[in-house]
């Protein structure tokens, strides 16, 4: 099945492609949508599979080329949309659950499974219970796994008590989250241990033959140790996420994207191979540990937004310029007030604390001013 995606995908690629060569025409996706009727018709394959998820598959390509035009107009570099070659192309959609997908195919048997088009009913190990109603249906291979992912409609919402508490959060490289309270949560510690077996494994997929076994078996190993990583990851994400809902009502946290222009040499994700990254003028050991510490930020963000909601809690999002050089006591901001990574003295008035706690402090700051501007808007 994702055999027959993928090669759906690159015909879709080569026709706009060849089209822009020949006569300047752009193809739309509702042009080549138009066509998959005929594609079914001819090509016992294609017709197998579900007619919605070959749209969804579709839609991927006219993505990949809305992308590499909104950097061509913003002046980055394009890079082209690329071939998915074999093992590039893991995953395929069903929009809309019971459309050529059917999440829970048998509710009376006590092992879920999911029935998809051309494939059949499959079993499904159930990682935790399934909330509120499916509403697309995805399957995913990960190195020798196969995932079924699920986004649902109308989650219900179960609002914790109130606690009274507002707090801000620092992202940090020694700890995950340090709270303006003073509390330090998640140690990524095997991020960086993480970092140097990845760079390990690469090396080591480098040295392989092409094509050659050892090889097949060095891309497993990295793509187990990618998966690892994820997980772990995750795992910190939904732990730190979970304190921090629990115990306040307001919670400030840095808008991401504004602190790593200015504060952190951004990795760059490498559009058409997820988990990969461009040189960033960073040594390529530096470049990968700063990826995984960014990459964790960016889905500790994501889960404590998702929890913070479902719990109704408040999320306060501020710009953190100037909040891991600015004194929380008297507001002066100097770069000189950061003694080293850890330690904060201000040159002002001598106010001494953690680096990250007096960050900590002035973003909640920030959050709180924030809160109270909207509030009187
Ligand atoms: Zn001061």
């Amino acid at each position: 099945m994702l055999n027959d995606h993928r090669d759906l995908y690159n015909a879709a690629l080569v026709e706009r492609r060849d089209a822009y060569r020949m006569g300047g025409v752009s193809i739309r996706y509702g042009d080549q949508s138009a066509q998959l009727k005929d594609v079914r018709a001819d090509d016992a394959d294609q017709a197998r599979w579900s007619f919605s998820s070959q749209q969804a598959t579709l839609r991927r390509v006219d993505r990949a080329f809305a992308g590499f035009f909104r950097r061509v107009r913003s002046g980055e570099k394009p890079g082209y949309p690329r071939f998915k070659g074999p093992g590039r192309f893991d995953t395929v959609e069903w929009p809309k659950d019971g459309d050529g997908c059917r999440w829970d195919s048998q509710p009376d048997n006590p092992t879920s499974r999911v029935r998809l088009q051309g494939v059949g009913h499959v079993k499904v190990r159930q990682h935790r219970p399934v909330a509120g109603r499916v509403k697309t249906v995805s399957v995913k291979r990960e190195g020798d796994r196969w995932y079924v992912l699920l986004s649902c409609d109308d989650v219900p919402v179960q609002p914790l008590p109130p606690t009274g508490s507002t707090v801000g959060v620092d992202l940090g490289v020694a700890s995950l989250v340090t709270v303006s309270e003073g509390r330090q949560i998640g140690n990524p510690r095997f991020l960086k241990r993480a970092a140097g077996q990845l760079t390990a494994a690469q090396r080591d997929l480098a040295r392989k033959k092409h094509r050659s076994k050892r090889r097949r078996k060095a891309v497993a190993r990295l793509a187990a140790r990618h998966r690892k990583v994820r997980r772990q990851r995750l795992d910190l994400a939904h732990k730190a996420a979970l304190t921090l809902v629990r115990d306040h009502d307001v919670i400030a946290a840095e808008a991401l994207n504004i602190a790593g222009m200015t504060r952190r040499a951004r990795a760059r994700p490498d559009p058409d191979y997820p988990g990969r990254f461009l040189p960033n003028g960073q040594s390529a050991k530096a470049g990968l540990n700063r990826s995984i510490l960014d990459a964790g930020w960016g889905v500790f963000l994501t889960v404590l937004r998702a929890k913070a909601e479902s719990a109704g809690r408040t999320v306060v999002e501020v710009d953190a310029r100037h909040t891991s050089q600015r004194c929380a006591a008297c507001g002066h901001v100097a770069p000189g007030n950061r003694v080293t990574q850890a330690v904060f003295r201000c040159l002002a008035c001598g106010h001494a604390a953690h680096a990250d706690v007096n960050a900590a402090v002035n973003i909640l700051r920030a959050g709180l001013a924030r809160q109270a501007d909207a509030q009187a808007a």
